[in-house]
């Protein structure tokens, strides 16, 4: 039953169910309520991606929300008035659970912002190309007959043999021929590998592909080109992410590799 009742309850947890830090009992219970309710699903995509929470500092927000209890409920008409009224409404909606779980609200409004945080960077990156802190999209290409891994661009990207899933081998002169994908990434159609992130020593965040650290390489000068692959350089031999297929055995290309 999609009871009006169940849709507050369940949007009170869509911070934490966000951000994965919720209960898997009151995941279930959330996820059988958005299989069956649109509006509760709309609430979702707008949370997900409200970057007005993040000019509010969590501060404030927490300061507000043990406030003034709810007057007489949120007025429904006002539902499209932005990011500040929805996320009024939320706290509202999470105060009055707080007699029975005064944890949670503190945890779900630490979480709102959190998220509301993600959101924000995630759409400052939209427009990639240019900037330095961008989300990266994985995508494939072919190169011959081998599908391999790429950036945004069509670029192909490589890992390093000496890495490991938590870190990378290729410091300081290695990063200008191999530079670090930035994380986060996300993967883009048809790309089903695990996708990560480790923090490089200089603080960056760098995105992995099934536990490889990923890179591209400076050598190819445009996408349909894999130049790194099989080159030995930096300590290590470098290697394409093939998805399906097998790169020919590429010889070292002559421009210093
Ligand atoms: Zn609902």
């Amino acid at each position: 039953m999609g009871g009006s009742g169940t849709c507050a309850g369940v949007r009170a947890q869509l911070g934490v169910y966000l951000t994965g830090a919720i209960p898997p009992a009151d995941r279930a219970v959330v996820v059988r309520h958005l299989a069956s309710c649109a509006i509760c699903r709309a609430e979702l995509t707008d949370l997900s991606a409200l970057p007005a929470l993040l000019r509010r500092p969590a501060s404030r927000a927490a300061a507000e929300a043990p406030g003034q209890d709810a007057p007489s409920g949120p007025g429904k008409g006002a539902v499209a008035a932005g990011g500040e009224a929805q996320l009024s409404r939320l706290v509202r909606s999470i105060q009055r659970r707080r007699r029975r779980r005064r944890w949670l609200l503190a945890l779900a409004v630490f979480v709102l912002v959190a998220v509301a945080s993600t959101g924000w960077a995630l759409r400052l990156a939209e427009p990639p190309r240019s900037g330095t802190q961008t989300t990266t999209v994985l995508e494939l290409d072919r190169v011959g007959g081998t599908t391999v891994l790429t950036d945004a661009e069509g670029y192909t990207l490589y890992w390093f043999g000496p890495d490991n899933p938590t870190m990378s081998a290729c410091e300081a002169s290695c990063t200008r021929a191999w530079p670090p994908v930035t994380a986060p990434a996300v993967a883009g159609a048809g790309v089903s590998g695990t996708l990560g992130a480790i923090t490089r020593p200089d603080g960056s965040l760098q995105a992995t592909y099934d536990g490889h650290p990923l890179y591209t390489a400076t050598a190819d000068m445009g996408p349909g080109q894999a130049k790194g692959n099989a080159v030995w350089s930096d300590g290590g031999q470098w290697h394409a992410v093939v998805v399906s297929g097998q790169l020919p055995a590429t010889s070292p290309p002559a421009d210093g590799y």
